[in-house]
Protein backbone atom coordinates (compact mmCIF):
# COMPACT_ATOMS: atom_id res chain seq x y z
CA UNK A 1 0.00 0.00 0.00
CA UNK A 2 1.27 3.31 -0.67
CA UNK A 3 1.28 5.51 2.01
CA UNK A 4 0.96 9.29 1.61
CA UNK A 5 3.65 11.60 3.29
CA UNK A 6 2.82 13.36 6.44
CA UNK A 7 0.45 16.23 6.54
CA UNK A 8 2.05 18.14 8.79
CA UNK A 9 5.90 17.88 7.61
CA UNK A 10 5.53 16.17 4.90
CA UNK A 11 7.71 13.46 5.98
CA UNK A 12 7.86 9.66 3.64
CA UNK A 13 8.45 8.04 6.58
CA UNK A 14 4.70 7.39 7.71
CA UNK A 15 3.46 3.53 8.73
CA UNK A 16 0.42 2.37 9.65
CA UNK A 17 -0.70 1.80 13.56
CA UNK A 18 -3.93 0.30 13.22
CA UNK A 19 -6.59 2.40 11.73
CA UNK A 20 -3.99 5.66 11.81
CA UNK A 21 -1.26 6.50 10.20
CA UNK A 22 1.92 7.83 12.02
CA UNK A 23 4.39 9.95 11.65
CA UNK A 24 7.80 9.22 13.26
CA UNK A 25 9.63 12.77 12.44
CA UNK A 26 6.67 14.79 13.91
CA UNK A 27 4.76 12.42 15.85
CA UNK A 28 1.68 13.90 14.37
CA UNK A 29 -1.30 10.75 14.44
CA UNK A 30 -4.22 10.89 11.85
CA UNK A 31 -7.04 9.00 10.34
CA UNK A 32 -6.52 9.07 6.89
CA UNK A 33 -10.67 8.86 6.10
CA UNK A 34 -11.16 11.52 8.50
CA UNK A 35 -8.72 13.53 6.04
CA UNK A 36 -10.46 12.77 2.97
CA UNK A 37 -13.64 14.16 4.46
CA UNK A 38 -11.40 17.14 5.65
CA UNK A 39 -9.85 17.64 2.15
CA UNK A 40 -13.95 18.42 0.81
CA UNK A 41 -13.81 21.95 2.95
CA UNK A 42 -10.86 24.01 4.50
CA UNK A 43 -11.04 22.99 8.09
CA UNK A 44 -9.25 26.15 10.26
CA UNK A 45 -9.61 26.29 13.99
CA UNK A 46 -9.45 29.05 16.16
CA UNK A 47 -7.30 28.65 19.48
CA UNK A 48 -10.12 27.02 21.23
CA UNK A 49 -11.06 24.76 18.30
CA UNK A 50 -13.74 26.39 17.49
CA UNK A 51 -14.32 26.36 13.63
CA UNK A 52 -13.92 29.71 11.67
CA UNK A 53 -15.45 30.06 8.44
CA UNK A 54 -15.23 32.73 5.36
CA UNK A 55 -16.36 36.36 6.91
CA UNK A 56 -15.94 35.57 10.76
CA UNK A 57 -15.19 38.58 12.77
CA UNK A 58 -11.84 37.38 15.40
CA UNK A 59 -9.90 38.85 17.68
CA UNK A 60 -5.88 38.29 18.51
CA UNK A 61 -5.27 36.62 21.87
CA UNK A 62 -1.59 37.53 22.06
CA UNK A 63 0.73 40.74 20.66
CA UNK A 64 1.64 39.56 17.23
CA UNK A 65 4.91 40.91 15.81
CA UNK A 66 4.38 41.83 12.10
CA UNK A 67 7.81 41.65 9.74
CA UNK A 68 8.45 45.02 8.69
CA UNK A 69 6.23 46.91 11.04
CA UNK A 70 6.89 49.38 12.89
CA UNK A 71 4.51 48.38 15.74
CA UNK A 72 2.63 44.77 17.10
CA UNK A 73 -0.89 43.61 16.17
CA UNK A 74 -1.89 44.19 19.98
CA UNK A 75 -3.75 41.26 21.96
CA UNK A 76 -7.62 41.99 21.16
CA UNK A 77 -7.69 43.72 17.99
CA UNK A 78 -10.64 42.57 16.46
CA UNK A 79 -10.18 41.23 12.69
CA UNK A 80 -13.44 41.47 10.90
CA UNK A 81 -14.46 39.53 7.21
CA UNK A 82 -11.77 36.62 7.70
CA UNK A 83 -10.72 34.67 4.55
CA UNK A 84 -9.70 31.17 4.99
CA UNK A 85 -7.08 29.90 2.95
CA UNK A 86 -4.27 26.81 2.49
CA UNK A 87 -0.84 27.07 4.34
CA UNK A 88 0.69 27.78 8.12
CA UNK A 89 -0.79 31.30 8.05
CA UNK A 90 -4.59 30.20 7.06
CA UNK A 91 -6.25 33.56 7.57
CA UNK A 92 -6.44 36.33 5.04
CA UNK A 93 -7.78 39.47 6.70
CA UNK A 94 -7.20 43.67 6.53
CA UNK A 95 -6.18 45.21 9.61
CA UNK A 96 -6.69 48.73 10.88
CA UNK A 97 -3.51 50.49 10.47
CA UNK A 98 -1.44 47.00 8.70
CA UNK A 99 -3.37 46.56 5.81
CA UNK A 100 -3.58 43.35 4.10
CA UNK A 101 -2.39 40.57 6.04
CA UNK A 102 -2.06 37.11 6.88
CA UNK A 103 -2.67 35.35 10.51
CA UNK A 104 -2.39 32.11 11.96
CA UNK A 105 -5.90 30.99 13.13
CA UNK A 106 -3.89 29.41 16.57
CA UNK A 107 -3.43 33.16 17.68
CA UNK A 108 -7.39 34.03 17.21
CA UNK A 109 -10.31 33.97 18.46
CA UNK A 110 -13.88 33.56 17.09
CA UNK A 111 -16.21 35.93 18.33
ZN1 LIG B 1 5.28 14.55 10.27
Amino acid sequence: MNLPNCPKCNSEYVYEDGILLVCPECAYEWDPNEVAAAEEGLVVLDSNGTRLADGDTVTVIKDLKVKGAPKDIKQGTRVKNIRLVEGDHNIDCKIDGFGAMKLKSEFVKKI
